[in-house]
């Protein structure tokens, strides 16, 4: 089945009760047993539920999995994860993350003994400094958040054969109508669904896909044990949110597109990063293992200054000034100060990701409304 039919059909079947087209929301906390242990297979809500069931098998399909399992937030989904680890073990990360990510590894999960390497992905030896025999896990993010650098997923998945460790990629920003990691040989796909899958800025929620019967049980143990399950109302909007997800990612990309060349002409834009644009030093990789380059763009402004950039925000009049990204409205934002605030400057400089660096979350208004926003907020 091609993607955009999967998006609308994959998991979902009319309710055989009623033959109702949508998939109904399971509002209900525990299910009827006939006999002890004799049911339906739905015990408690916690751990199974129709609603979230349905959207757990669409996201497997999406992603090329087998697996979907669903968490209250992205960061519960990164959690979740993280909780297959032990202490004492090693976890090779991108350098350029999400800067909520790089908080639970170095706030939370440092905490309980498990280390944590920040290294530039796109540099093989680098990773390969790393890597001894308590790595556990690899951890990338591409296209990477602010800076859109591309990391080599295939080449980081062949690093990780010679070793014990996992590959995680978080799929947030390509989703799985740009990449499909499982298909390069990544164990997990971790998604922050309150972005493009749930697409209207509407619902907060996570989700890991993978291949792997036995390493979904462990994740299943997880959920289920630590709890951090979405609610059935939440998992209906994101059914809703993912049936047009295709084309809501097509426009992202046009749009996206004609954005970076207006920025790229522009006099007082010194650098633009989105991953289309051939100067940029993953262009080949990104269209190598991408299907197109996506709707997240960032620039810098010639002069580099923060108060420049700070006009150019509040000039803004159609792009909102606001965390998040990936919703149909088209976002702006200013990472040092907002997304990635918890990461220290030294640890962002190493990154590029300069005090006036902006980002924008390009949606799918019609690209000539976009255009003449850019142009009368930056002057
Ligand atoms: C937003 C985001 C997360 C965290 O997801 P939440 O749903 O906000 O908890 C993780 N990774 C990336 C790349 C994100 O953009």
């Amino acid at each position: 089945m091609k993607f955009g039919t999967k998006a609308i059909h994959a998991g979902v079947a009319p309710d055989p009760s009623t033959g109702a087209i949508m998939t109904p929301i399971y509002q209900t906390s525990t299910y009827v047993q006939s006999s002890p242990g004799k049911h339906k297979g739905f015990e408690y809500a916690r751990t199974q539920n129709p609603t979230r069931l349905a959207l757990e098998n669409n996201l497997a399909a999406l992603e090329n999995g087998k697996h979907g399992r669903c968490f209250g937030s992205g960061m519960a989904a990164i959690d979740a994860i993280l909780k297959l680890l032990k202490p004492g073990d090693e976890v090779i990360s991108t350098n350029d993350l999400y800067g909520g990510t790089y908080r639970i590894f170095t706030k939370v999960f440092q905490n309980y003994g498990i280390k944590f390497h920040f290294v530039p992905m796109n540099d093989a030896s680098k990773i390969k400094e790393k890597i001894n025999a308590q790595t556990k896990l690899f951890w990338v993010e591409t296209p990477t958040n602010p800076m859109m650098s591309i990391v080599d997923i295939q080449q980081v998945v062949d690093l990780a054969k010679n070793t014990e460790a996992m590959v995680v990629v978080d799929n947030t920003f390509a989703t799985p109508y740009l990449q499909n990691p499982l298909d390069l040989g990544a164990d997990i796909v971790v998604h922050s669904i309150t972005k493009y899958l749930g697409g209207h800025s509407d619902t907060v929620m996570g989700s890991t896909v993978v291949k792997d019967d036995a390493l979904d049980e462990k994740l299943a143990f997880i959920q289920n044990s630590c709890g951090a399950v979405p609610g059935p109302q939440d998992c209906f909007l994101v059914l809703r949110g993912i049936k047009t997800l295709h084309v809501r990612m097509q426009r992202h990309c046009e749009n996206g597109r004609k954005v970076a060349e207006y920025l790229k002409g522009h006099s007082k834009v010194a650098q633009v990063y989105w991953p289309g644009l051939k100067d940029l030093p993953g262009y080949e990789i990104a269209s190598q293992q991408m299907r197109d380059f996506g709707g997240m763009l960032s620039f810098v402004l010639k002069g580099d200054s923060i108060e420049e950039a700070f006009k150019v925000l509040e000039n803004f009049k159609l792009f909102a000034l606001a965390e998040s990204l990936g919703g149909v409205e088209s976002l702006a934002g200013h990472p040092a100060s907002m997304t990635h605030a918890s990461i220290p400057k030294e640890e962002r400089m190493k990154a590029g990701l300069t005090d006036s660096l902006i980002r924008l979350s390009v949606g799918i208004e019609e690209a000539e409304d976009l255009i003449a926003d850019l142009e009368q907020a930056i002057g």
